[in-house]
């Protein structure tokens, strides 16, 4: 994948201190394009669609806003606990702004959290469904493919 004018604006702020303090790129060293398009690769290896992962988030955010601060489960599926913070996240695309509430996912196996455990927020969902960038490797909020599929069940 070619880095493009956007993808180079982008990257400039995915470097720690530019938008969060820690960055987005963990310990990854790769220019921009080659993670997404890696990240691409894997989706297509896991069968995963970037929609249908988005909206899954989304609906777990919705679910887990619910608990008003306290874990619930949902779907006796999963337990996702909502953890609100105050101000917001710019996109490192600049193309708007996100809460930082972030949530906390895991899949529910007779009663009990099991396996990956996903964290994420509004930006990371954005950045998945628009930008398909799941953070460097390394980065505290990065979106493993194989984690997506085995938390999400799709
Ligand atoms: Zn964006």
């Amino acid at each position: 994948m070619k880095m493009t004018e956007q993808l180079k604006k982008a990257q400039a702020n995915l470097v720690p201190g530019a938008i969060v303090e820690e960055g987005f790129l963990g310990h990854d060293r790769r220019p921009l394009a080659d993670i997404i398009q890696h990240d691409e690769e894997a989706f297509a290896e896991h069968g995963l669609s970037w929609d249908a992962v988005a909206e899954r988030l989304k609906y777990l955010l919705v679910e887990g806003e619910k608990g008003l601060g306290e874990p619930v489960t949902v779907e006796g599926k999963w337990r996702v606990f909502v953890y609100e913070a105050r101000g917001q996240f710019a996109c490192p695309w600049e193309d708007g702004l996100f809460h930082k509430d972030s949530v906390t996912v895991q899949r529910l196996e007779n009663g009990k959290p099991v396996g990956d455990r996903l964290v994420f927020n509004q930006l990371c969902i954005h950045m998945l469904e628009k930008h398909h960038f799941l953070e460097g490797l390394g980065s505290s909020f990065r979106l493993h493919p194989a984690a997506l599929r085995n938390v999400l069940n799709l």
